[in-house]
């Protein structure tokens, strides 16, 4: 059976590491800064936005959430984002995505001021990241390269395949390997073979959000797997199809009326990976604890103190 990488473990590794960080902003003057915007009435969103302002407040990080509605104007969301990109006291800014249909996600995502854009999407910190030099990165990226150097997974010289080649994940995931001496190739839903091209990775990063796709054919023995897909499935057949019957998870299911699956098969990572991220508890909670880091480290770069 392959190995877990556990995200949970490492997600509270990193926020233990950022205690005494917080607390030496604190005693230089006040603690670090991070303003959520969130426009509109999208329930997933509330939920992440939630989770992102409790993890602020139990590391001490001063957090503010604005909530324009549903029909704020374009240019009132840009000011919204002028007027935080002013105030000294704010030193992270995250526009939670998506946002409402009418609203142009990339002109508000620009308008951020780099230094503060701790989600790493400003072009600006992409090109940094595509060079190689020092810059806020994307969190879920950069998050699951702390699982992979964590767990001393031999990352250089490494064939990597990621899947999926979106800008928040696929892209800046695969420079990062890149960077790290990985040999990589980026694969999508035009990709030709695409289970040959997966069991040529040592390192696999499936990020696509289709339920379970990739099945055990896709994978090399002994393989690491990291899995970014999440899709809520709400069909007990499928249900069955892809836990093959498990009467633990179907019972799950029954309680639940859905499970949330990745994009690779779980039965079959389990037997024919080397190690693994499951769904959930793989890069799921890297993903809040890398915006804490990349908001600590938007702090001291302010304050002065790296
Ligand atoms: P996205 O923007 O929809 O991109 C999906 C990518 O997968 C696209 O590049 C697409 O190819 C590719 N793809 C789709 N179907 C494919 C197929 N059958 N074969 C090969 N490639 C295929 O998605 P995203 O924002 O990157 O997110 C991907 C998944 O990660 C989602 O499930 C999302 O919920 C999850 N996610 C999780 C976290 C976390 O914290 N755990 C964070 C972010 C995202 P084309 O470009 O050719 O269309």
């Amino acid at each position: 059976m392959a190995r877990i990488l556990d995200g949970t473990a490492v997600r509270d590794q990193i926020l233990n590491e950022l205690k005494p960080r917080v607390a030496r902003l604190q005693a230089a003057g006040r603690p670090p800064g991070l303003a959520v915007i969130l426009a509109g009435d999208n329930p997933a969103s509330e939920i992440y936005v939630r989770n992102k302002i409790k993890a602020c407040g139990d590391l001490g990080i001063c957090s503010e959430k604005h909530t324009p509605t549903a029909s704020a104007s374009q240019q009132a969301i840009l000011d919204l984002v002028a007027m935080l990109n002013q105030r000294p006291d704010v030193d992270g800014i995250l526009v939670q995505l998506p946002l409402p249909g009418h609203i142009d996600a990339k002109a508000v995502v620009m308008a951020v001021d780099p230094a503060k854009d701790v989600d790493g999407l400003h072009p600006s910190n992409l090109g940094l990241l595509v060079s190689g030099r020092p810059g806020p990165r994307a969190c879920t990226p950069s998050g699951i390269l702390e699982i992979l150097k964590r767990y001393e997974i031999p990352i250089a010289g490494r064939r990597a395949v990621v899947v999926g080649r979106s800008d928040i994940v696929g892209k800046p995931v695969s420079f990062l390997l890149l960077h790290e001496h990985a040999t990589v190739t980026i694969c999508h839903s035009r990709t030709v073979d695409l289970p040959g091209v997966c069991r040529e990775a040592d390192i696999l990063v499936a990020a696509m959000g289709r339920a379970a796709l990739l099945t055990g054919e896709y994978i090399k023995p002994g393989a690491t797997v990291i899995d970014v897909g999440t899709s809520r499935i709400e069909s007990r057949e499928e249900a069955a199809r892809i836990f093959r019957n498990s009467p633990e998870k179907l019972a799950a299911f029954d309680r639940r009326g859905s499970l949330l699956v990745g994009d690779v098969n779980p039965i079959d990572v389990a037997e024919v990976a080397g190690a693994y991220t499951p769904v959930p508890g793989g890069v799921g909670p890297l993903t809040i604890a890398m915006l804490m880091v990349n908001t600590v480290r938007s702090a001291e770069r302010r304050m002065g103190l790296c």
